[in-house]
């Protein structure tokens, strides 16, 4: 059965499966109203265009939403520079907590303090994920011109002539709409792109990690005072494994614990309350002391799972583009899965002004031309960051402990200092600038060799052959803004 968006209000089109392509030509849906959709409906309704968000689950305003993803997030200058875009920075750095490196946390020794950038200007702010969702769609719902429809969980779409299904979760009620232009923002397990594979027009491969995820809590200590260094982001590298720690604002941690899905110590091996309180004791005993409800909580909140979702094309012709997680979802240990998707959201409006600039309205922007272009100039970009992040759980997990990625850290940082403009480390590229993540990546391999060659008989920063450097860094470097 169909029916009618907003009853309590006449509607201003009328949305059934009849009504000719022309009544709908500058509406556009929106699918998911999470991060990256919610931010890309700001965007498009700033532009005047009428757009009609879907969201599978309720309004989170009203309901309190069980646990799934990450409850705190950290955001650097990418996302940060999309929400200045639409006006809503003010309102979230309000709300976040900086962190200005990390604080590594050895099985025995004194706790050491990396810092992530050059100076104070140079760091990431741990975010609440709700509050930030909720945040965005306030912001959304400003706008006349949008909509978000909540407990409409998508189901699928046909391609040709734009009908959207949905069914509400709670009343196990169908509904279908048809849309000339639909972006899905549906996450990791997107059905508009499950429906795009279906059909053959796309390929994607899902690369899950063997490793799973676990929240754990520190409560506020005494005071509600945060009960270790609340600007750092935590961590417990303990080379196959991991804990994490980043600062809420009542003054607790979120932790989370990534460890093998299988194997002899694994989510599958920990499967008693002794083995885990035993387990933790021994690998995270300054953490344990701080997390009381440690057996209780591992054994109640889910075990999460990561991956890597690569492919293309994202788009069916000029009808139909997946963005965010929907189209490249990314590993989070570099920290960048919701940036990239604000990023996202930063070129399609870029794409879009420009035909605006050349005097396109919103009902004649060419939406084929705005896809092909995000797609072409994206993909090698978030391919680039899925790479990275990756090949960072090795760097968080094990090489942070280690006193020669230490060495190499404090001479990276000299290098920066010398060579300003020339040298900058791939951290800082990917967190702190706004260059293209592919070309983070590759100047971040060159930097690397660099590194391990001025790095190679050296134990202190101080010993580093300077000539050396000047040679290698002029040789094989130029000069990025
Ligand atoms: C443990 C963990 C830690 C992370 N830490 C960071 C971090 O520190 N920094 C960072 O930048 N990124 C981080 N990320 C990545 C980040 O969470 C994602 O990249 C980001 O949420 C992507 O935003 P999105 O809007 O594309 O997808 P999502 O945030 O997943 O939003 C998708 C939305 O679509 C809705 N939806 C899903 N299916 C349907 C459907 N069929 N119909 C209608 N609606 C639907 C969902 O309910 C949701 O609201 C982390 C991820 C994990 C798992």
């Amino acid at each position: 059965m169909l029916k009618f968006l907003h009853p309590a209000r006449k509607p201003e089109v009328n949305l059934r499966r009849r009504d000719s392509v022309t009544a709908l030509k500058n509406r556009i849906a929106i699918i998911g109203s999470g991060l990256a959709g919610s931010l890309l409906g700001i965007y498009l309704a700033k532009k005047n265009f009428q757009v009609e968000m879907f969201e599978r689950r309720p309004d989170m305003r009203e309901t309190e939403i069980g646990g799934g993803r990450s409850i705190n997030l950290a955001l650097s200058v990418r996302g940060i520079h999309a929400l200045e875009e639409v006006g809503v920075a003010e309102k979230i750095m309000r709300i976040a907590i900086s962190m200005r490196g990390r604080m590594i946390h050895p099985l025995s020794g004194d706790l050491v303090f990396q810092r992530y950038g050059k100076d104070e200007s140079e760091v990431i702010y741990a975010t609440s994920r709700s509050e930030l969702n909720k945040a965005l769609m306030t912001a959304a719902e400003k706008n006349k011109n949008l909509h978000i429809n909540f407990s409409m969980r998508c189901t699928g779409m046909d391609f040709e002539t734009g009908d959207v299904k949905f069914v509400n979760d709670t009343t196990g009620e169908e509904s279908a709409f048809q849309f000339r232009t639909v972006i899905g923002t549906d996450g990791s397990a997107s059905a508009i792109r499950s429906e795009m594979v279906e059909k053959g027009i796309s390929q994607f491969t899902l690369d899950s990690l063997d490793y799973g995820y676990k929240e754990l809590t520190i409560p506020p200590g005494p005071n509600g005072k945060h009960s270790i260094e609340r600007n750092a982001l935590h961590i417990w590298p303990r080379k196959t494994f991991m804990l994490i720690a980043l600062p809420n604002l009542d003054g607790s941690f979120t932790c989370t614990f990534f460890f093998p899905h299988k194997g002899e110590e694994s989510f599958e091996s920990l499967n008693s309350e002794e083995k885990v309180k035993s387990f933790f004791t021994e690998y995270f005993p300054d953490a344990t002391a701080l997390i009381p409800d440690l057996t209780k909580e591992f054994f109640s909140n889910p075990t999460g799972s990561m991956v890597t979702v690569k492919g293309s094309p994202w788009r069916v012709e000029g009808k139909v583009l997946l963005l965010g997680d929907a189209a490249h979802a990314i590993v989070p240990f570099f920290g960048q899965g919701m940036n990239c998707a604000f990023e996202d959201c930063t070129h399609i409006n870029r794409l879009i002004q420009r035909q605006m600039s050349y005097g396109r309205t919103p009902e004649k922007i060419d939406w084929k031309e705005v896809f092909e272009g995000f797609e072409k100039t994206r993909v090698k970009d978030t391919n680039a960051i899925a790479d990275l992040a990756v090949e960072n759980f090795v760097e968080m997990r094990d090489y942070v402990a280690q006193p020669k990625f230490q060495l190499k850290k404090k001479v990276e940082r000299a290098l920066e200092e010398q060579y300003p403009g020339l040298f900058v480390p791939k951290y800082t590229m990917v967190t702190f600038r706004r260059i293209p993540y592919s070309v983070a990546y590759s100047r971040g391999m060159i930097q690397e060799k660099i590194l391990d060659e001025l790095c190679q008989h050296i134990t202190r920063p101080e010993d580093v052959d300077l000539r050396k450097a000047d040679l290698l860094i002029s040789k094989e470097l130029d000069y990025i803004e």
